[in-house]
């Protein structure tokens, strides 16, 4: 859903980050294979499943009971099967995906669409509203026009007129959903869809429930740095994972906090902006302005049952910043972490329910 290691590298930006990093180590790209972390006998085991998806990679730790190598490998195949399927409905670089199809539609009349793909659409349109707009899966054209989506675009400041024409088909409001038919349908012809917001949260979602499907209860799946725990181990001990530092270059851990049975997602723009004109950029789009958020150095983390809500909530408080997106959230109820850079160090601040839900496992 970004660019990632077998896309072409369009701009030179800087690539892919992974922002969350379990404490209990880093993901590794190696398809299909199950590593057993601990455990002896017949006492609870970790497997690892780690691979790559939507140009990024992935790393599931499940605790059970020790697992044959034929259970494992149907593990490991649910989990990529899971991954593939969203992948293969929602991404905007592989044009024979569902959403590349929707893009396609150059039309106003409406779009059957799968129960996962509209579950996508529903859950953003929600967001949006709530967020004033803030969270915008039509911002597609404007991504491209600054060169951080699959068409590449370099080189100086993107003429006013020209975002000027793209906004009038951009605005998450430019779709209707139906869901008795269950079908989108374009107000524009030409409105586009890019889900590289919430897909990744989403596909955390669908693994969880393909595990627990599988009886597994003590589980930490990781998409592309966005993360979904389930259960305490049997150590007692609830899953730790790392928030880090807002910095390109560091990969320090900021913070690192305690999950059970929920997800926590980041959007940041240290990892992945661009310059015009001497002006730094993030990825991340101002659907108020056309036009990206200036780089600050700054990440939100956002804490939710449903990790494509953390993922969706984290892009959103990143266009809305630590002033006016933490006001929202606070309002809105939502576990947020704002971490922004400083003349010496950070500045961060943590939302009312981001406290409530880290009780007793920060630090
Ligand atoms: P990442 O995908 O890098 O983990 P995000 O979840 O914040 O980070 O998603 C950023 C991507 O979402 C951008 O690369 C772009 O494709 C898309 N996007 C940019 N601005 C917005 C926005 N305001 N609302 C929804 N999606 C956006
Ligand atoms: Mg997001």
């Amino acid at each position: 859903m970004t660019s990632g290691a077998d896309r072409p590298n369009l701009t030179p930006r800087i690539a892919n980050r992974a922002v969350l990093i379990p404490l209990v180590g880093l993901a590794v790209l190696i398809s299909l294979t199950a590593w057993r972390l601990l455990g002896s006998g017949n006492g609870p085991a970790v497997y690892e499943f780690t691979g790559g998806t939507m140009g990024t990679t992935y790393s599931v730790k499940v605790e059970t009971v020790p697992l044959s190598t034929e259970k494992q490998n149907e593990i490991a195949s649910i989990i990529q099967a899971a991954l593939d399927d969203v992948d293969g409905r929602m991404s905007t670089y592989d044009t024979a995906s569902e959403l590349s199809h929707f893009n396609a539609h150059h039309s106003t009349t409406p779009f059957p669409v799968s129960e996962s793909v509209y579950e996508v659409f529903a859950l953003a349109k929600r967001i949006s509203g709530i967020t004033g707009g803030a969270f915008d899966i039509t911002v597609g054209p404007l991504v491209n026009l600054w060169g951080f989506g699959p068409i590449a675009t370099t080189g100086s400041m993107p003429d006013a007129s020209v975002v000027a024409r793209l906004r009038a088909f951009v605005g998450w409001d430019k779709i209707v959903l139906d869901g008795d038919g269950r079908t989108l349908t374009k107000l524009h012809p030409e409105t586009v869809a890019d889900l590289s917001a919430i897909a990744k949260g989403y596909a955390v979602d669908r693994v969880a429930d393909e595990l627990v499907a599988e009886g597994m209860s003590t589980f930490l799946i990781e998409v592309g740095g966005e993360l979904k725990a389930r259960g305490t181990k049997h150590s007692g001990d609830r899953w730790r994972v790392a928030i880090e530092e807002p910095d390109t270059a560091a990969r320090r851990v900021f913070r690192a906090v305690e999950l059970e049975n929920a997800a926590i997602a980041t959007s940041g723009d240290y990892r992945n902006f661009d310059e015009r004109d001497g002006v730094m950029y993030s990825h991340i789009i101002d659907p108020r302005t056309g036009r990206p958020n200036p780089y600050r150095g700054s990440l939100v983390s956002v804490i939710d049952g449903s990790a494509a809500v953390a993922d969706a909530w984290a892009t959103a408080l990143t266009v809305l910043g630590p002033e006016h997106g933490w006001e929202l959230a606070e309002r809105e109820g939502i576990a947020a972490f704002f971490v922004t850079r400083a003349d010496t160090g950070y500045d961060s601040v943590v939302t009312t329910a981001f406290r409530e839900r880290t009780k007793g496992g920060e630090s």
